[in-house]
């Protein structure tokens, strides 16, 4: 029987939790024991009893339950100290963030546990129900809307009253993949006005399909790898896209920016120059704040104002609709733990020839055994 371990999240500001009631069911039925901290679930009014009546055991004290850990589950990586309470053999599963947390990486490494990250399961048909990624990434599209919707002095749609005729305001999104497509969608049901442009072309359909339109900037060759992620453009490429792109933003009442380059820093698509365009009153919402920035005048975590615009770079956006992002975040780990398990041994089995581990597996025995990871390691300690 496979032990897995439930903690508090380490970082104060995270309001999403990794497990449900809902969860305790099927991981007790695939025959793990679960160990849930005490108050785990109160952001989310969710109680203890709660867990308990799932058939979860609760616990207030720390150590002796990540020291019975087979697994220890997560949103935001567990602190290190406390993966150094665990057994050798014992896996965490979480948002690792391996690109940027070396630090971390370094010493989960070194003490030879294991570690999977949910950023790096692959954009497979057989992974979907595991893609944590997408799923928090698609609230963070709709919540990016409302944050700049609570920050824009205007309304969405186009309201026709006796008192004169409001348009409707005028919404630019940058970057059509998952976040991008549910914010084109949120923006359409609002009734906005929708222009969006990405440099994947193929992504032009499913634009229009959403009702929106989008900008056409001939760019020459755009490449994007096996697994769809986009391919940082030449010099050349941005700034023709920088200067297509300027008369759309300075026309607009609210630009989000949601370009990312899987495992490097973010494109830079809006120069100070270019929001110095824009009307005051006007709101810029950048995704990539926390990560380096779409635009140039973004703050991670903050919102500021900048020559009279708003421009929001608060971060963590799924993280505002807790509840729900905790229930897909949650489902998607249970789809990889169920995926992982071995039923004849009611156990987690970690196999890492397969297609999923192969991708998502970061640290196992004291190895790094993740290509992408160790490549870019081995760049970096060059
Ligand atoms: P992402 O978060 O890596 O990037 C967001 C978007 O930014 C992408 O659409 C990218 O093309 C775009 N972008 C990059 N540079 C840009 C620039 N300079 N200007 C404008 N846009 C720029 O992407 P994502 O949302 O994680 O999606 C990545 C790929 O994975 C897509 O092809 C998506 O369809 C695919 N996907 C597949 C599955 C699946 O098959 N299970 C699930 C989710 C996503």
């Amino acid at each position: 029987m496979s032990i897995l371990v439930f903690p508090k999240e380490a970082l104060e500001t995270e309001k999403r939790i990794a497990l449900l009631p809902v969860n305790v069911k099927t991981y007790c039925r695939l025959g793990a024991k679960v160990l849930v901290e005490s108050g785990l679930g109160l952001t989310l009014g969710v109680a203890d009893e709660e867990y308990v009546e799932a058939g979860a055991e609760i616990f207030t004290d720390r150590e002796p339950a990540l020291a019975q850990a087979d697994a220890v589950l997560s949103v935001r990586s567990i602190a290190f100290e406390d993966f150094d309470l665990c057994p050798k053999h014992s896996l965490s599963v979480s948002f690792f963030d391996p690109f940027n947390r070396t630090e971390h990486l370094k010493q989960v490494l070194n003490s030879q546990r294991s570690a999977i990250s949910m950023e790096m399961i692959p954009r497979t048909s057989r992974c979907q129900k595991m893609d944590a990624l997408s799923s928090q990434a698609s609230l963070a599209g709709y919540v990016m809307v409302l944050k700049a919707m609570n920050q824009l002095n205007k309304t969405l749609p186009m309201m026709m009253t006796p008192a004169g005729t409001l348009k409707p305001a005028k919404i630019f999104v940058i970057g059509a993949g998952v976040a991008g497509l549910q914010a084109i969608a949120t923006a359409k049901r609002m009734g906005a006005s929708v222009l969006a442009y990405d440099t994947r072309a193929e992504v032009a359909e499913q634009v229009q399909s959403l009702g929106a339109k989008f900008l056409k900037i001939d760019l020459g060759e755009t490449k994007s790898s096996d697994q769809g992620y986009a391919s940082a453009l030449t010099e050349e490429q941005m700034s023709l896209q920088q200067k297509a792109q300027e008369e759309c933003i300075a026309d607009s009442d609210i630009v989000i920016t949601t370009a990312q380059l899987f495992g490097r820093k973010p494109p830079l698509l809006i120069t100070n120059d270019v929001l110095k365009k824009m009307r005051p009153g006007s709101v810029v919402v950048d995704m990539a704040a926390e990560d380096g920035g779409n635009v140039e005048a973004s703050v991670a975590g903050e919102t500021i104002d900048f020559n009279g615009i708003k421009i929001v770079g608060t971060g963590n956006w799924a993280s505002e609709v807790s509840l729900d992002a905790s229930q897909m975040y949650a489902n998607n780990l249970q789809a990889l733990i169920s995926d992982m398990w071995d039923e004849e041994r009611k156990a987690l089995h970690i196999d890492d020839s397969d297609e999923v581990l192969r991708s998502a597996l970061i640290t196992h025995k004291g190895e790094l055994v993740n290509a992408i990871i160790k490549a870019t390691h081995e760049k970096e300690t060059a």
